[in-house]
């Protein structure tokens, strides 16, 4: 509707766009699609051609594209208030949601440092966490456990947290140092196990093993419950999450959750920590927060970390962190209305024949020559194709061909996003049993036509 051509439209993008994650240099040689509009689990371009959001427009959207009632929610808050700051002033939609937020998510937790995406719930939760143990008095603690393949979002605190060598390799020399523990990649075990019935998580013990090095260096471990998402949809073996908070018990490590990308129903409950009965220390979430409308996150903590920041103004234990648009109003309203539809539409209960119904029909993707694993947590699914099924081997990353396959799907009327050479499923929640179908059956399609 803004009078541009389609044409007019891509030609400013090439020239004016940097796209996150994109060598531009392919980018400007295609056609690229022009978004204008969404509707419920589908978006339109500017030619009016639809595609199914099989990613939830960046694993954000739970209740569909410009739902009515977010809309409503964000049209009342913006002619009350649009914005004003949390330093030096309260206001009421971020007190809201605090409330509600400490509500629904595991006990203890009850604290909460709002910020504006997943990389900064991640950077507040480093920098809490390491700020407590000083004022605890062990300054020397410092150091962060961490897990190979792990993504905590691209701001520096973050990726030095994060895992993924691709990512993460060129910045090497502006991040501070942390500890890498094996991740619980069942297909491709570093520590040499094939089966994860019968392993005893070997990784487990190698996590041990670092922590008893470390301890008395680490101010804390940073983990994405259940499932590792950018890494490639990694799903941990069931008891490696409670496995892990038993594990910083014992040594005495802050327990870090990264939440952006599982909270918010994702895997079939609000929070991933809740399947395992784990109470992290500080869980940051985003992603979902706010349905996929506004750019809003939180890291959440307790009060015995919380309490360990107060004392006298000239004691300097202040949190001396804080975003412009922290515990903006719009955002706030919208995630609120979200939690009610939560609610109204039982959409966490909808979601439990969808998850099985899913994995049944993952099943027939084993049949295909190249689908080496299929994982799958809730309502997110990876599925990596390999170039040899019996001896795994990887396709190269070169040949692109988890991409092959997204622009394939596109041909079936569906977006998709890859990561690496695993093709990802992880649509707004309330998409339904058609839909969902029409997403298996084209993907299947495409990697078919793709790998033969
Ligand atoms: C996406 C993601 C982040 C980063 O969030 P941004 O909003 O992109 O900064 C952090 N952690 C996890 C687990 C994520 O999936």
């Amino acid at each position: 509707m803004s009078g541009y051509s389609t044409a007019q439209l891509r030609d400013w993008d090439k020239r004016h766009v940097w796209h996150p994650f994109t060598q531009m240099q392919e980018w400007e040689r295609d056609d690229q699609i022009v978004i204008e509009k969404g509707e419920g689990c589908w978006l339109i371009d500017t030619d009016g051609n639809r595609y199914l959001d099989g990613v939830a427009s960046m694993w954000t959207n739970v209740h569909g594209h410009c739902r009515s009632e977010l809309n409503e929610a964000l049209k009342t808050q913006v002619d009350r208030l649009e914005h004003s700051t949390l330093l030096g002033l309260a206001s009421e939609q971020s007190i809201i949601l605090a409330a509600r937020l400490a509500e629904i998510t595991p006990t203890g937790l009850d604290r909460v440092f709002y910020s504006d995406n997943g990389s900064t719930a991640m950077e507040v939760a480093v920098k809490m966490a390491y700020q407590y143990q000083v004022h605890r008095g062990r300054p020397e603690r410092s150091r962060f456990i961490t897990f190979r393949h792990a993504y905590h979002g691209d701001t520096l605190g973050a990726v030095s947290v994060g895992g993924i060598d691709i990512y993460h390799a060129t910045f090497k020399p502006l991040m501070f140092e942390t500890v890498q523990a094996p991740a619980p990649y069942c297909y491709r075990c570093e520590l040499g196990c094939e089966d994860r019935s019968s392993c005893g998580m070997k990784c487990l013990e190698a996590l041990e093993s670092i922590m008893q090095e470390q301890a008395g260096f680490a101010a804390g471990l940073v983990i994405e419950p259940l499932i590792q998402g950018a890494g490639g949809m990694i799903v941990q073996p069931a008891g490696f999450l409670k496995g892990v908070r038993a594990l910083c018990d014992r040594y005495d490590l802050l327990m870090i959750a990264d939440e952006v990308a599982t909270g918010f129903g994702r895997t079939g409950k609000m929070f991933a920590c809740q399947h395992e009965d784990v109470v992290p220390d500080i869980m940051a979430v985003s992603k979902g927060i706010a349905a996929g409308y506004l750019p809003i996150a939180a890291t959440i903590t307790t009060s015995m970390v919380y309490q360990a920041f107060l004392g006298e103004y000239s004691e300097l234990k202040t949190f001396f962190h804080g975003h412009t648009f922290t515990g903006n109003p719009l955002a706030c309203a919208v995630a609120l209305k979200s939690l009610e539809l939560f609610e109204s539409d039982q959409l966490l209960a909808k979601l439990q024949p969808k998850i099985a119904w899913l994995a049944e029909r993952l099943d027939g993707f084993r049949t295909l020559s190249h689908v080496g694993d299929i994982r799958q947590c809730g309502l997110a699914v990876g599925i990596e194709l390999v170039e040899d099924k019996d001896s795994r081997r990887a396709y190269p990353w070169e040949l692109k061909t988890g991409v092959r396959v997204c622009l394939e799907a596109r041909k079936h009327g569906i977006f998709s996003r890859p990561l690496g050479n695993t093709v990802v499923i992880f649509p707004p929640l309330v998409i339904s049993d058609g839909e969902l179908e029409f997403l298996l059956d084209g993907l299947q399609r495409s990697i078919r036509a793709v790998t033969g």
